[in-house]
């Protein structure tokens, strides 16, 4: 069993964290609901041995107390943490990942076995183990992130908002997946603001707010409660009433997400999606076709591309281009692009918020 007693965090002056208990057995689905900047990830960190925790603290698997104790020794005592980023190597294979997972002494006589399981868990994975990970999706990297710290062989598995930028399909695949693994024996931790799926397989949960654990149930309660469900699961109760809009997607509904611009703590990966949708280029590649029409006007007043990165014929040396390039053109011309894009994506973000079309309220 993972036992924390009065875990504290620091971060210069900031107390991140204030005295957090909790409890995960083996073979039980424990969820941590927060907002953000509530303190989940330094939790799972602290107890990962990865970020410090304050004097008094106390971290104990099984019994031993592994407070302070450096990461690789926790691992070793049994606990895996799949970060928020996933901390997976892009530039390895997915099976290169999974080896990875099993250096630990602990898992090295366990790894063909553990292999085994991860890709009864995840076929996808074993049908693409040869495949870079930076060529799959994040639903599939997500897989490979989780299957790795399987592969150390662990008694309990954190999860950093595993649900985090997927679709609420994926995420229920995802979360269904947990399931499984508990039925191995394994306790998950999970940290999530998805209060509902995440709620629904979870069998415990404690809340977090601003750095203190405000609350412990079970999940079922914790589902039914009305504080719950007004924090975190999107004002349920209040769309019973008053029905959601209806060009809203019916899975955001059932979710209990009730406006695609509500701003609620179980609506972020929804948003993210649906921005996706909008916009067909990445934050990165904007900035990286900006940076690109910036440099060529400092270097030599040519330009060599806007709103993507430099074709490789060019010169270019990123990696991924947009989903649907722009036309290349005069400097003058590129930037009239830029504004245009500017203006659609302005438009888009417009058309998001007021579906209804061009009415304001
Ligand atoms: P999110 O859901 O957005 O990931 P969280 O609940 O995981 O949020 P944390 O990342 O644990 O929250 O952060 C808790 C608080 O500590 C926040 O106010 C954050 O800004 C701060 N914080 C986190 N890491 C550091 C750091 N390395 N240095 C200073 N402050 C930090």
């Amino acid at each position: 069993m993972l036992e924390t007693e009065n875990v504290s965090v620091f971060y210069g002056r900031h107390h991140a964290l204030e005295k957090a208990s909790i409890k995960v057995d083996r073979g039980e689905i424990v969820v941590m609901l927060g907002a953000n900047g509530a303190g989940k990830s330094t939790f799972l960190r602290a107890i990962a041995g990865v970020t410090p925790a304050m004097e008094g603290s106390v971290v104990r698997m099984d019994g031993d107390d592994i407070t302070h104790r450096p990461p690789y020794e926790i691992v070793e005592a049994g606990i895996a943490l799949v970060p928020e980023d996933r901390g997976i190597f892009a530039d390895l294979t997915v099976e290169e990942n999974l080896f990875l997972g099993a250096n630990p002494k602990r898992a090295r006589a366990y790894e063909a076995e553990n292999l085994d399981k991860v890709f009864s868990l995840f076929p996808k994975l074993a049908e693409r183990r040869t495949q870079a990970v930076h060529t799959m999706s994040g639903g599939e990297r997500q897989m490979v992130a989780i299957g790795r710290a399987m592969m150390s062989h662990p008694t309990i598995l954190m999860l950093d908002e595993p649900s985090l930028g997927l679709s609420p399909l994926l995420s229920k695949e995802l979360f269904q997946s947990l399931t499984v693994i508990k039925d191995t024996g394994v306790g998950i931790f999970l940290v999530e603001q998805n209060a509902k799926q995440s709620l629904a397989i979870a069998d415990r949960g404690y809340l977090l707010d601003n750095g203190h654990i405000t609350g412990a149930d079970t999940a079922h309660a914790l589902a039914n409660d009305q504080q719950v469900i007004k924090a975190y699961l999107g004002g349920a109760e209040a769309k019973a009433t008053t029905g959601a809009p209806a060009a809203f997607p019916t899975e955001d509904r059932a979710a209990g997400i009730d406006s695609p611009h509500a701003i609620t703590a179980g609506n972020r990966a929804g948003l993210r999606q649906r921005t996706n949708d909008i916009i067909p280029f990445s934050i990165s590649e904007l900035v990286d076709g900006a940076s690109a029409v910036q440099s060529a006007h400092f270097n030599s007043g040519r330009v060599e591309g806007v709103g993507a990165p430099p074709p490789p014929t060019n010169g270019g040396s990123h990696k991924s281009q947009p989903s649907a390039p722009l036309d290349t053109g005069s400097s003058v011309g590129r930037s009239s692009e830029l504004q245009q894009m500017l203006a659609e994506m302005e438009a888009a973000a417009a058309n998001a918020l007021n579906p209804r079309g061009g009415e304001t309220s």
